[in-house]
């Protein structure tokens, strides 16, 4: 009889809740999510956040963090740079901002195998992993090697953006990961001068269908350019303006987390 690939999966030792961030399709803000959630979770225990998108790794940029170069501790041990208080990890800190990794499916396994062994987390009670978009290698790497506690779905609202986030939560359940809940980004955006909604993207399928899986919409951040102008800059929106709109969004989207089972 063939292995069972599960069979493979390890806990990371001291970490507690590995929460995937994935989406279907890129630029529909997971990053954007992962490190502001990463950010909120803050209020809620240690948290950890690997930059698994190996094609497009962004979290140096937007956590400040761009060319800082990971140490090695005794026993080979790759110690996380750490910024605003979360250890962070990416292929990003290895490679050129601008180079392109070109690998196959064993290069990724085995390098997904060294962000979850070879990396010094610590004790973490939540680990955030910003997948690259769709159900490629990565994906099927991270399911298969840790236990991930749930998936964090992003999808900007108009049914272009939801027919391949569907994908993505097809394949979390066929892999047993639970789907923690949808984050509809880029929802509306707040017209400034009397603070009306407007909507960005035509309002598709999302509701219904989520209705019919019993998926949580987690919450609905607006579109604001000052999200983006902070990732720009380094200092994601929460650590900048945690109190203004999008930064109660977000903390709003870590409460929900950190007292989901
Ligand atoms: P992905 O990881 O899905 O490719 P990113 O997080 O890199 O997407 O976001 C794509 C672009 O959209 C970035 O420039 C980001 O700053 C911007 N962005 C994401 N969410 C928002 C938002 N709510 N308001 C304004 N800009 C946003």
């Amino acid at each position: 009889m063939a292995a069972n690939p599960f069979d493979q999966q390890q806990p990371i030792s001291g970490v507690k809740k590995i929460i995937a961030v994935a989406s279907g399709k890129g630029g529909v803000g997971k990053s954007t999510v992962a490190t502001n959630l990463a950010l909120a979770l803050r209020e809620f225990g240690t948290v950890g956040l690997l930059d698994a998108d190996i094609y497009g790794p962004s979290l140096p940029r937007m956590m400040g963090a761009l060319n800082q170069k990971p140490t090695i501790a005794d026993g080979n041990k790759i110690i996380p740079i750490t910024r605003y208080g979360i250890k962070i990890m990416s292929i990003g800190f290895m490679v050129e901002e601008g180079a392109a990794v070109v690998w196959r499916g064993p290069m990724l396994f085995k390098a997904m195998d060294q962000f979850f062994r070879d990396v010094q987390w610590g004790e973490l009670d939540y680990l955030i992993i910003d997948l690259p978009p769709g159900t490629g290698d990565v994906q099927l790497s991270l399911v298969q090697k840790v236990p991930t506690w749930g998936a964090v779905i992003v999808s900007t609202p108009q049914n272009i953006s939801l027919v391949d986030a569907k994908k993505a939560i097809d394949m979390f359940e066929r892999t047993g990961v639970k789907i923690a809940g949808m984050v509809e980004n880029m929802s509306y955006m707040l017209n400034p001068t009397n603070q009306e909604k407007i909507q960005l993207y035509p309002k598709g399928e999302m509701n219904s269908y989520l209705n019919s899986k019993k998926i949580p919409k987690l919450v609905e951040i607006p579109f604001n350019p000052s999200v983006s102008l902070a990732s720009e800059a380094g200092i994601p929106i929460v650590e900048s303006n945690p109190t203004g709109t999008e930064g109660l969004v977000f903390k709003d989207l870590a409460k929900k987390i950190s007292t989901m089972v």
